[in-house]
């Protein structure tokens, strides 16, 4: 029944299309053994972070959201996943970087509240976030994806989440550092694709469908933020017996929220405009 699927939504930042279909050999091959389906999705634009972070939880283009850069962040006031979800009476998780709970929560970040939260009232039930304060082309500032995928795994396994979102930055900051045409970044993927491999049998296991996914692509030079296919355009893996809806081509990031309340048997707010892709 639709209305008891649970999902989970691993968003890895700064990913283009090019470089999932070459280095993501576990995914791609759950894509030849039937486990996944594959699509090409395109960002809105700018095709910046916190610009599509907004867009992928809100349905909504940055220039209905406001979000327009990573630097002028507030408190979106749209509908998003996380309200959805919590207004269906259901529990909601996500491990993320800060500017998810400022604009899906509370806006600013107070690390010492903020970093770790479980609040029942929502929106965001069960929250663990992380800042990257410090970060530069030099210094990551990230955390291991490992530390990441478990934390996850902890607030399915210990709070029983219906929905939980994960985003990574380590390949964006790699690509903002290397570039995405070089052996570090070759490296870098093959090396996070098997760390999710690890994690992903056990959620699927646990009953969650998976959709994996980027926020934005990236260039060989590190670049994205413009209208360009390698800027704008990345994978889309879905593990969950969802049937696709609609024309095969390539799918709108807006899309992804109204999917999501979809699968999960809850009702699409007004300003959630496009089609969902899976029924
Ligand atoms: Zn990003």
């Amino acid at each position: 029944m639709s209305s008891q699927t649970k999902l989970l939504l691993i968003v890895i930042d700064g990913v283009p299309l090019r470089d999932w279909r070459r280095l993501f050999g576990n995914l791609e091959g759950w894509v030849q053994t039937g486990e996944a389906q594959i699509w090409a999705m395109r960002s809105v634009l700018p095709s910046v972070s916190a610009p599509c972070y907004a867009s992928i939880h809100t349905g909504a283009s940055p220039q209905v959201h406001g979000i327009h850069s990573n630097e002028a962040r507030f408190r979106v006031e749209l509908p998003d996943l996380f309200s959805e979800i919590t207004r269906a009476g259901r529990k909601t998780g996500a491990v993320t970087h800060s500017y998810w709970s400022e604009f899906f929560n509370r806006f600013p970040f107070d690390p010492v509240r903020d970093l770790e939260y479980d609040e029942p009232g929502g929106p965001i039930t069960h929250g663990r976030f992380h800042t990257m304060t410090g970060y530069n082309a030099s210094n990551q500032m990230t955390p291991s994806d490992v530390d990441l995928f478990a934390t996850l795994t902890m607030l399915c396994e210990r709070f029983g989440i219906d929905y939980g979102i994960l985003h990574s930055c380590t390949l964006d900051s790699m690509g903002h550092r290397f570039g995405h045409d070089c052996a570090e970044m070759d490296h870098a993927c093959g090396v996070l694709d098997g760390m999710l491999a690890a994690f992903l049998p056990r959620w699927r296991k646990a009953g969650y469908e998976v959709i994996v996914t980027a926020d934005h692509g990236q260039t060989d030079r590190g670049h994205h933020g413009g209208h360009e296919d390698q800027q704008q355009d990345f994978a889309l893996y879905y593990f969950g017996s969802g049937r696709p809806v609609g024309e095969s081509g390539l799918l709108d990031q807006l899309q992804l929220a109204p999917t999501i309340l979809k699968r999960l048997g809850i009702s699409i707010p007004e300003t959630m405009k496009a089609a969902p892709f899976l029924e």
